[in-house]
């Protein structure tokens, strides 16, 4: 124990002692007690004057009865106050003669005295009380000389002092008296002095510890409270110190720390705010540091360091580093170009603004399309190894249109670009591609075939990098020898090749040609002349199917057919198909393998065989059909359940085929689970299976408890958080991807014809092919065009107006059912006809925000209206459009003000009308867009004649970049363009 006190002790801090009597501070006569009387006898204790070792004058007691027997002298001190000390220090100075050199001493010679005291409330004393003797003094020590003389000079010229310190306590009447007593020895009482001790008021560890009076044992330890200092806080508490008997600080425990922002000083005693320049991020000992470079403090007492204007700090920046800014432009950028594509490679930039972290995004402009300005590339441009974030000063890009002038900007950025307001430095090149020649065609497909001819058509190279002027396509004998091919040239991209050998394989490939000359050969595609016999079987057997599919070839312009890889016969997921073996379609071509396109049933001659391809053929006597649940086009629909062999009973949904039907209608009806079939994604309805072989035919479909969204929408009015909307949009987008990335197009898109399940589960459903043909008039959603029936207010303008229906004009008309489902199954485009539809769309109109929609999901929405079909979202970037939103809820707060209110027609009304302004700077501060007042004017967009004219070129090129604000201002643009057509419409 005594060894960790000695650990522990605090150093450097002196035990105050307190004097209660000091005998030495005398100015007269001390005037103590003596016993034996004075006087009364000549051998008691006698007060005389002398000298200390200084020589200075004191009052002293002696006595010196060495020759005398049996002696017992007194002397006491005057009352001394006890001032609340628990132990009592007293510090004696005496002289003592040694017994040995007094000549003839008797043996009774002491060389020793006793010190006693008497603890007093008062100053009671007499001469008599407290009795002379041990009880009722309590005696504290027997004192000996650590040394003694031989020669008593009282004169001072020779005197050894010994000094002895002794202590008592507890004491704890208000007062004590002394008293020493001489039992036959020769001896001064030189100097008496009476003290206290206590733990001097002290700051340590951070803390402020008052002052402590020790404790009433040498042993005893009192333990005291600490209090941090000013700006400093408690780190482990509690904050103690104890005081032990001799007024000494020792064992700490606990402790302050100064706070961020201050640091220790003056050997710990004082927390200081660090001085401007200086920072201290965390509580601690640290000293302040100095502010990183491009940083500074604003006041004293910093926790960190802010930069200074221009310069960042990235979240994962430590506040030591320094800040650091955006870097310059990349230097010196080198293109090569080699057809239509071009390598860049750069220095990189001058200053990286302090950072390691630059990496390069490329911006890619066509230029010189049309109008003189640039447009951005659009997403079939590719960049190797990517667009954005490149590590290395290089990119390959490819894919660009042949013969095209194109800007790239190579833009450097770092950790901290995004929080500069200015858009990155890039350092731009100009390029123009080459010539070159059509890329390759991937599909080639049959549409027909006799005994002597087949029929061929196929799709247009990906990249015709020109305007084709007309195809080759070589063909021969697969027996035969490559080199007896024959060519023939086609304007268009169907052949009829006639003149050929009966049930013979033929190997073709075709290439197409632009004024740079030919594209490389397709791979090579087999098909087969039909024998005389199956072309007899099938003139008897089949001349119905082959006129319906016929007319359907011409009411679907495009056919997408059956792809296999010519090393893998098994290519198909039913390979194994009598038709698949019997129709040979080969393909060497560029398609990502794996791939699954979708094939239109109405491609097969006959397309029962499409249906015994994709289908599974269900036995009725597995089929349980429960109740009615709709109507369909062809028959009722039910709910019922389905027990397949060896799996468990489900519930299903039943579309029957009524009876009485034509054998079009049946196959018609069929057409729809063939094409269903071919799809597998938890978006997509899923087919179970069909029943031919019994009476009535049926489509056996999973069960979606919900019903149709649009109806369903419609019953839960406003029930659903715009959360639960977004997540159904969601699907509908993720099953539309998957539709598109198969290359099918629904043409059908809409909220009628999505399935919801009780999981809120949106699926794409309505495959069904017949309601577009011309002859049914019966439902009016429907409206009878050229070449078929359209649902006009979900369609695409470009669909309506020439037919050109593509996973484009799907993402049309999933913008409508984005409006659909925001507005809770409301009508799109409310009362208004189809005519008025059309022509509003035509003048750029478009429909408003549903009550409480989010701007960001009307902005989406308004992309796939785009009108130039190209510039509207790919359903993948919807969906991850979608994902974003859903991940950052935040982003769906955000809404168009109500003023569109749902009875004004169309378009969003919040856009000023700009018929109120006199000019186009007031128009632009109106749309709080004032600040490009001088770009507008300096590029001469200076009368709204000019400025309802502008493209997203023009506001380009007049200097807007952030793409917030060209939205804004192409939407103004638009607006003022349609209110323009209005007013002249009235006019007219
Ligand atoms: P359709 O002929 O596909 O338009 O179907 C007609 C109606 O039957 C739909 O509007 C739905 O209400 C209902 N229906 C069709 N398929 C299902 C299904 N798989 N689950 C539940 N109801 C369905």
């Amino acid at each position: 124990m005594d060894i960790l006190w000695i650990l522990w002790t605090i150093p450097a801090v002196i035990a105050v002692e307190e004097t209660l009597m000091d005998s030495t501070t005398a100015t007269a006569e001390l005037g103590w007690t003596v016993y034996p009387v004075s006087g009364s006898s000549d051998n008691s204790w006698e007060e005389v004057s002398g000298y200390d070792e200084n020589m200075n004058t004191i009052r002293t007691y002696q006595v010196c009865n060495v020759f005398d027997n049996n002696q017992n002298n007194w002397v006491r001190t005057k009352y001394i106050r006890r001032r609340g000390a628990q132990r009592i220090h007293v510090e004696m100075k005496f002289s003592v003669r040694d017994c040995s050199s007094i000549p003839n001493v008797p043996g009774s010679c002491k060389e020793t005295f006793n010190l006693y005291y008497y603890e007093s409330d008062a100053d009671t004393a007499t001469r008599t009380s407290p009795a002379w003797m041990e009880n009722p003094w309590t005696k504290v020590d027997t004192i000996a000389a650590d040394e003694s003389f031989s020669q008593v000079d009282l004169g001072g010229r020779v005197m050894k002092i010994n000094t002895e310190v002794r202590s008592f306590g507890p004491v704890s009447r208000n007062g004590f008296y002394l008293a020493f007593q001489d039992y036959g020895g020769c001896m001064s009482l030189i100097a008496v002095r009476v003290f206290y001790r206590k733990c001097p008021r002290i700051i340590t560890n951070g803390a402020l510890f008052q002052e402590t009076l020790s404790g009433a044992e040498s042993t005893s330890l009192v333990a005291a409270r600490g209090v941090c200092i000013a700006n400093a806080e408690e780190v482990d508490v509690p904050i103690k110190l104890y005081c032990n008997g001799d007024g000494e600080w020792m064992v700490p425990i606990g402790r302050c720390m100064c706070k961020a922002g201050n640091e220790a000083v003056e050997n710990g005693t004082v927390c200081r705010a660090c001085p401007s320049g200086f920072f201290k991020p965390t509580q601690g000992d640290e000293a302040c540091m100095q502010c990183p470079i491009n940083s500074r403090t604003t006041s004293e007492g910093a926790i960190n360091c802010i930069c200074r204007n221009g310069y960042y700090r990235t979240d994962s920046d430590p506040l030591q580093m320094p800040c650091t800014t955006v870097p310059s432009a990349p230097q010196n950028v080198i293109s090569s170009v080699n057809e239509t594509s071009v390598m860049l490679e750069w220095m990189p930039p001058r200053d990286s603004g302090g950072r390691e972290d630059v990496v390069f995004n490329i911006i890619c402009k066509s230029c010189g399309g049309g109008r003189g300005g640039c447009t951005r590339c659009g997403d079939n441009v590719q960049f190797l190894p990517r667009q954005l974030g490149l590590t290395e000063p290089r990119v390959y890009i490819s894919d660009l249109l042949a013969h095209t002038q194109y800007t790239f900007e190579v833009q450097a950025v770092n950790g901290v670009s995004d929080q500069s307001p200015y858009s990155p430095q890039y350092a731009s090149v100009n390029i123009t591609t080459n010539q070159a020649a059509p890329s390759t065609v991937s599909i080639m497909h049959q549409v027909s075939r006799t005994v002597d001819s087949i029929t061929l058509s196929w799709s247009q190279p990906d990249q015709p990098n020109g305007v084709i002027l007309d195809y080759e396509l070589q063909y021969y004998e697969k027996d035969q020898s490559e080199y007896n091919s024959t060519t023939i040239r086609s304007q268009t991209n169907t052949a009829i090749i006639r003149g050929l050998k009966p049930g013979s394989i033929y190997v073709f490939q075709v290439r197409a040609r632009t004024v740079a000359g030919f594209g490389r050969y397709s791979g090579k595609m087999y098909f087969q002349t039909m024998t005389e016999e199956e072309y007899n079987t099938s003139i008897q057997e089949k001349l119905p199917l082959i006129i319906g599919s016929a007319a359907a070839g011409l009411v679907f312009l495009i056919a997408v057919v059956v792809i296999i890889i010519v090393c893998n016969r098994r290519g198909f997921d039913r390979a194994d198909s009598e038709y698949t073996d019997k129709l040979q379609h080969y393909t060497s071509g560029h398609m990502t393998p794996g791939m699954k396109i979708y094939i239109d049933p109405f491609t097969y001659e006959d397309p029962n065989e499409a249906v015994r391809e994709f289908a599974k053929e269900i036995d009725i006597s597995c089929v349980k059909i429960e109740q009615v649940i709709g109507a369909g086009e062809f028959g009722e629909v039910c709910s019922g359940n389905l027990k397949l062999p060896g799996k468990r009973e489900m519930f299903v949904a039943i579309k029957t085929l009524k009876s009485g039907y034509t054998e079009k209608q049946r196959r018609d009806f069929l057409s729809e689970a063939s094409i269903m079939g071919q799809f597998d994604h938890p978006n997509v309805i899923h087919l179970e299976g069909v029943v031919t072989k019994s009476s009535p035919v049926m489509i056996i479909t999973e069960y979606m408890e919900n019903g149709s969204l649009d109806s369903f929408l419609r019953q839960n009015d406003g029930q659903f958080t715009v959360i639960q909307l977004v997540g159904m949009l969601r699907g509908i987008a993720s099953g539309m991807k998957y539709l598109a990335d198969m290359n099918y197009v629904h043409r059908d898109l809409a909220a009628r014809n999505i399935l919801v399940n009780s999981n809120l589960v949106c699926k794409v459903s309505d495959f069904g092919l017949s309601r577009f043909l011309e002859d049914d008039t019966s439902d009016p959603t429907y409206t009878s065009a050229l070449g078929g029936k359209i649902p006009i207010r979900w369609t695409a303008p470009e669909a309506i107006q020439y037919r050109k229906f593509t996973s484009a004009s799907d993402v049309w008309s999933y913008g409508i059912v984005m409006w659909e489902v925001m507005s809770y199954g409301e009508r799109p485009y409310w009362d208004m006809t189809n005519q008025d539809v059309i022509n509003a769309i035509e003048q750029d109109y478009r429909l408003p925000p549903p009550m409480d929609c989010p701007s960001a999901l009307h902005q989406l929405m308004l992309d796939c209206w785009q009108k130039d079909r190209n510039n509207r979202p790919k359903f993948s970037q919807i969906v991850n459009n979608l994902d974003k939103m859903i991940r950052n809820p935040n982003t769906l707060k955000a809404m168009t003000p109500l003023s569109s209110g749902v009875h004004l027609p169309l378009l969003d009304r919040s856009i000023p009308d700009f018929s109120s302004f006199s000019t186009v700077d007031e128009w632009l501060d109106a749309i709080k867009m004032g600040q490009y007042k001088d770009n507008f004017a300096s590029a001469d967009f200076a009368t709204f004649d000019v400025v309802s004219q502008m493209t997203m070129d023009d506001i380009l090129r007049v200097g807007v970049t952030l793409a917030g604000h060209q939205k804004k201002i192409l939407n103004s643009v638009q607006m003022m363009r349609a209110q323009m057509n209005q007013i002249q419409s009235v006019e007219v």
